[in-house]
């Protein structure tokens, strides 16, 4: 009897250790020092709630907000209204992006490597680690300080995850229904002008 008391207690202690301290496999990258990463344990990142299965990544997909985000906004409270919209609206585990650039090419570390992105616009992002600058480059400019931070952090994940450089590439590439991550960062690609700033990164 005694046994099965003591079986019993057990297993209420690993049932409500389950429901209120679930912890979820949250791959930690270690960067150099210059890209000055924003982490998540620095903007406020929920931990997951729940998670999906994990990928390797294989491919690096530049993207736009789509929305104008203009000087003076508050790039972390953009990334909490998005956080907090992907869980509640979409039902996605954490926002569908891996790394955020701001205006003034700040980087933040968002979604966790290990699990795939989402997205609204059509094509598969398992396997894409994804890179989101803040703003709509169909009618915002694209600063030189962006473009630099989205080639160091490219160069960096290209080095870190082994992707070729013909994988690095826009959502535009795997959508004819988006024109995301909008001309004025698209003609970066158009002209290869980005790949072999990436290179030449490498290379260094
Ligand atoms: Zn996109």
């Amino acid at each position: 009897m005694k046994k099965i008391f003591f079986l019993l207690a057990v297993f209420f202690l690993v049932v409500s250790y389950k429901m209120v301290g679930q912890d979820f496999d949250v791959m930690e990258l270690t960067y150099p020092e210059e890209l000055e990463i924003i982490k998540r344990a620095d903007w406020g990142w929920l931990p997951l709630e729940k998670a999906k299965e994990e990928a390797e990544i294989k491919k690096i997909t530049i993207h736009h907000g789509g929305v104008e985000f203009t000087k003076g906004k508050d790039p972390v409270e953009l990334m909490k209204t998005l956080q907090k919209w992907s869980r509640a609206e979409k039902n996605w585990i954490d926002m569908p992006y891996h790394f955020m650039i701001d205006l003034d090419g700040n980087i933040y570390e968002a979604l966790p490597v290990n699990y795939p992105g989402d997205t609204n616009i059509e094509y598969d992002p398992t396997g894409h680690v994804s890179i989101e600058v803040m703003g709509n480059y169909e009618v915002q400019e694209f600063s030189e300080n962006q473009l630099n931070a989205v080639v160091s952090l490219s160069a960096y994940l290209a080095k870190e995850f082994d992707v070729s450089l013909s994988d690095i590439k826009t959502h535009k590439d795997y959508s004819e229904m988006t024109v995301c991550p909008g001309k004025n960062i698209y003609k970066y690609f158009e002209d290869s002008f980005f790949i072999k700033m990436v290179k030449e990164s490498l290379d260094n």
